[in-house]
């Protein structure tokens, strides 16, 4: 699993955070997005500070490429 500290390091591989955010977005849709709730397949993307949000457009549930780690619920992010 990855957490914050890891995704920094991560980062480092990439030019940019957001090279970084797509790498990671195929890493873990590698077919494209699947909302992890309900399973659709299309989604509203979120800009933050730091990385992209990707929101269910069927139940809005929001996620992103390292949800379900220590970031989740994060108001940091
Ligand atoms: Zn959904």
């Amino acid at each position: 699993m990855l957490d914050h500290s890891t995704f920094e390091s991560f980062c480092h591989q990439y030019s940019s955070e957001q090279a970084c955010a797509e790498a990671l977005f195929h890493a873990r849709w590698p077919d494209g997005f699947r909302c992890p709730t309900c399973r659709h397949p299309h989604y509203y993307l979120t800009r933050t500070r730091r990385l992209p949000l990707y929101e269910c457009r069927s139940c809005r549930v929001q996620t992103s490429v390292i949800a379900g780690t220590i970031m989740e619920g994060s108001s940091t992010l």
